[in-house]
């Protein structure tokens, strides 16, 4: 940022009275301006024994094989955005379930959120930002073609999650999370 977004006089990077941060702040109006982390939602969309994946029509990683998801919009929750980015992505009506995966990306400053999800038919189509949607067998995921370190190892857990029976057995789960390293890129 170099100019306020209030009075649009520039702004000068430094630490607050009473902040412990460099923060974009405006000389002019007093204004500060705070940059947090964005959420980035999706789904885990399930088909029987079948995950869905979409194939980016977009940068970053065109090309690769991920998860539904994308940012999470003002006014809504983390679950309706997650459901919203599966229509959009990928065509597919899901019956949401449980958060499954959290996933902390400190160096792009995001936050990466996937929801168990459940499809009643296996109706979908390619959105705008995806080249290609299909459903994978769990032997059959592209796993040195997907997009974000976030998605593999959702896909990670899930399939050893299920392989346990930890989700036939009941409802209560525990969240999986970790901090995804910068050395694992984005
Ligand atoms: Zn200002």
């Amino acid at each position: 940022m170099k100019f306020c977004s209030h009075c649009a006089s520039p702004v000068t990077v430094k630490v607050p009275a009473d902040d412990s941060r460099e923060r974009h702040v405006c000389e002019s109006c007093g204004m500060i301006h705070y940059f947090n982390p964005r959420n980035v939602v999706g789904t885990i969309p399930v088909y029987g024994d079948q995950v869905l994946l979409c194939k980016r029509a977009i940068e970053p990683r065109y090309g690769y094989w991920t998860l539904p998801a994308g940012f999470m919009e003002l006014g809504e929750s983390t679950s309706a955005g997650a459901v919203r980015e599966t229509l959009e992505e990928a065509g597919a009506v899901v019956e949401i379930g449980p958060l499954y995966s959290l996933l902390n990306v400190a160096h792009a400053e995001q936050v990466h959120l996937f929801y168990l999800a459940r499809m009643h038919s296996p109706t979908f189509n390619a959105g705008e930002e995806s080249l290609e949607v299909a459903l994978f067998d769990e032997g059959n995921i592209p796993w040195d073609e997907i997009a974000f370190p976030t998605v593999k190892q959702t896909l990670e857990w899930f399939f050893a999650d299920r392989a346990a029976g930890v989700f036939s057995q009941s409802d209560e789960f525990s969240v999986r999370a970790r901090d995804i390293l910068p050395s694992e890129k984005i």
